[in-house]
């Protein structure tokens, strides 16, 4: 009967209810984040793929349109060398007479009109204007210019702009035009830089292919990504269905007695303090202990094997809890020995219950294997006096009324002394 005590590791292992709240590491909330990671990391490939593929497409342009604009120069130094070259002490230089610029204009126009090429500007080393399409700015400086300042040091230079309004070199206008700006250094022929084009390619006409290609691609690999996301998923979901069962059975194990399936000793005193099974307010309904103990039980066993005493552990377990509340807990503490805790009861129904359980145990033989057992039960009750913060000085005031009922004959129910 002193196995009623709550040891230290008992009341240690009180708050540890692991199994009663749904916790992060349970199966239903396990599925729950990974779609949550699923969707997150779907939404992020399909951002991070899309302007990977956009960026890639309209570098592609852009460099499309820089081989067309340095092909055009090389095609336009060639065809008119006379017009934009002259010697100077024995070296080429790029140099344009006023008087040249009608003939060299109307050439390039007629020259470039195969091309998509909408403007054009040849610059001399020092950044002047030599020549433009746009025959105003011939003559200006443009001494600012980054770009222009790469091609003179001997690089390409490209770069794709939007522009909402262009003339093209039959002057008409057109919008919504998406333009390469290619700045390519002319050479003489040991390769000195002696100026620069700046060539403007309309590459319009890609703008829907490289969105039907960005849009295609995208909407592929969506679908590619969702089949298999979706695919983990309900792999993922029929596991989670096992391993809830398997969670579920652990969670039983965990608070129930293996041979008779009432909780066990572990979980029934960790329900041993007021606010896990009562909201009971001072004062008023009290909690009441039902500590029981099988008479003789050693001599069950002596006599019929342990098999035997094993079933009888069983059946009491059943007549325990038919005889209880819904919201009553029985347990079993030890080996024969069983507890019931009352939440919010009077003690006139605590003793009603007590009587109850100790007629369903007594009034009726156990039948096991052919034989029929007499088997009764002593039963010590108390209950939660004011003031009391958990249930073990009620539990210590039952066992005392258990070992009274032993010492008094057995088979009885004795009642604390308060
Ligand atoms: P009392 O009326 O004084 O309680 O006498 P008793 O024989 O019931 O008490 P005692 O403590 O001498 O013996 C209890 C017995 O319970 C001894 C032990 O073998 C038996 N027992 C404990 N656990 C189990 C079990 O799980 N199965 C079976 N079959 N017997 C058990
Ligand atoms: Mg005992
Ligand atoms: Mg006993």
């Amino acid at each position: 009967m002193n196995l009623i005590k709550m040891t230290k590791a008992d009341q240690m292992n009180r708050p540890n209810l692991k199994f009663e709240k749904p916790h992060a590491s349970n199966p239903a909330s396990l599925l729950r984040s990974l779609t949550i990671i699923a969707t997150i990391s779907v939404l992020f490939i399909m951002t991070a793929s899309t302007y990977g593929l956009y960026t890639v497409y309209a570098r592609h342009i852009v460099a499309g349109a820089e081989d067309d604009a340095v092909d055009v120069s090389n095609a336009l130094l060639n065809a008119h060398r006379n017009l934009l070259l002259s010697e100077e002490n024995g070296r080429s230089v790029v140099r344009i007479d006023d008087n040249s610029v009608e003939a060299l204009d109307r050439d390039l126009r007629k020259f470039l009109k195969p091309f998509s090429i909408i403007k054009i500007k040849i610059y001399s080393p020092q950044k002047e204007i030599l020549y433009s399409t746009d025959r105003k700015i011939i003559g200006h400086m443009d001494g600012n210019n980054v770009r222009l300042g790469r091609a003179l040091a001997g690089n390409n230079d490209s770069l794709l702009e939007k522009k909402e309004e262009v003339l093209d070199l039959a002057d008409e206008k057109h919008f919504d035009v998406d333009v390469v700006e290619t700045y390519v250094p002319i050479r003489d022929k040991l390769g000195k830089i002696i100026g620069s084009f700046e060539i403007y390619v309309d590459v319009t006409k890609y703008r829907n292919e490289h969105i039907n290609v960005v849009v295609t691609s995208a909407i592929m690999l969506l679908l590619v990504i969702s089949a298999v996301h979706v695919g983990a998923l309900v792999v993922v979901r029929k596991l989670t269905g096992q391993l809830k069962k398997v969670h579920a059975e652990l969670e039983q194990m965990a608070i129930k007695d293996e041979l008779t399936g009432i909780f066990n000793r572990r979980h029934i005193l960790s329900k041993a303090n007021f606010k896990a099974i009562s909201r009971q307010r001072e004062g008023e309904l009290t909690i009441g202990v039902l500590n029981m103990d099988v008479d003789y039980f050693k001599s069950v066993n002596d006599t019929y094997g342990h098999l035997v005493g094993d079933e009888v552990l069983k059946e009491i377990s059943r007549r325990l809890t038919d005889s209880c509340r819904a919201s009553d807990l029985a347990g079993r503490i030890g080996g024969e020995e069983f507890i019931v805790l009352l939440p919010d009861t009077a003690m006139t129904e605590i003793i009603a219950i007590a009587e109850r359980i100790h007629r369903s145990v007594g009034e009726k033989p156990f039948h096991v294997e052919q034989h029929d057992l007499a088997v009764t039960i002593s039963v010590g009750v108390a209950c939660t006096l004011p003031g009391e913060k958990d249930l073990s000085q009620a539990i210590r005031r039952a066992d005392t009324a258990l070992y009274r009922a032993k010492n008094m004959g057995r088979n009885r129910i004795e009642i604390a002394e308060t």
